[in-house]
């Protein structure tokens, strides 16, 4: 980030509790900076691993230590070079139960955490489609420049647009395998979106999306 640009920094944000994240705590804790996280890290248990951590060598992440943050809010503002930084939680599961929005008025620009991923599929496996694309209906209507999400270089407000499409015909395709008593097996052989083919993911994580929100939407339709 130095090589970026050689500011200080006044705070660290988790927007979620995923792993990718957070993991960087530790190495801005031990600087002295003050990390802030959604009040759901109370309910994270610090694993001896994490999900990531089981998935890469441990050479990969020697040094890095599971940190949660030492601020836990809700809703809160703060201040930074006397410019506002508003952060509100979204309250309920959408990407996950942890979510949290970062709005700059001054800058016009919101950080929205995994809400939005861009160029990649969205993984849903801690999430709720409905919210979610209530908590993207709510970020549509903010009057903002830039909308920032948790992957993808997209930073305009089109950034939501590709997410907010992928869940929406989600829930659409799986609807109507649910109204028309498609068993659950034949709609994950059977749901593919040509549109997001060449996105990042599609091979490991679309079939496991279709899988989720079938049980997803089948529970919560009965
Ligand atoms: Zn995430």
């Amino acid at each position: 980030m130095k090589e970026i640009k050689d500011l200080p920094i006044s705070y660290v944000i988790n927007t979620h509790t995923h792993d990718d994240h957070y993991l960087g705590n530790s190495f801005y804790n031990e600087i002295g900076v003050d990390i802030v996280g959604s009040n759901e890290f109370e309910n994270e248990t610090k694993l001896e691993k994490t999900r990531m951590q089981m998935n890469i060598l441990e050479d990969a992440y020697s040094g890095t230590k599971q940190v949660f943050p030492n601020i836990l809010v809700e809703n809160k503002t703060i201040s930074i070079d006397a410019k506002e930084i508003n952060i509100e939680s979204v309250n309920k599961k959408a990407h996950t139960k942890s979510d949290l929005l970062i709005y700059i008025p001054e800058f016009s620009t919101i950080f929205v955490g995994d809400l939005v991923f861009n160029e990649r599929i969205p993984s849903i496996r801690d999430g709720n489609l409905k919210n979610w694309i209530e908590a993207l209906d709510k970020i549509k209507s903010m009057d903002v420049k830039y909308i920032i999400g948790g992957h993808g270089k997209i930073v305009d407000k089109s950034s939501i647009d590709a997410t907010y499409k992928y869940l929406t015909q989600l829930v659409d395709k799986i609807s109507l395998a649910l109204e028309n008593g498609i068993d659950i097996a034949d709609t994950v052989n059977n749901v593919s979106m040509k549109d997001f083919k060449d996105f990042k993911m599609y091979g490991s994580l679309h079939r496991q999306n279709v899988e989720i929100a079938y049980r997803m939407l089948e529970w919560s339709s009965e």
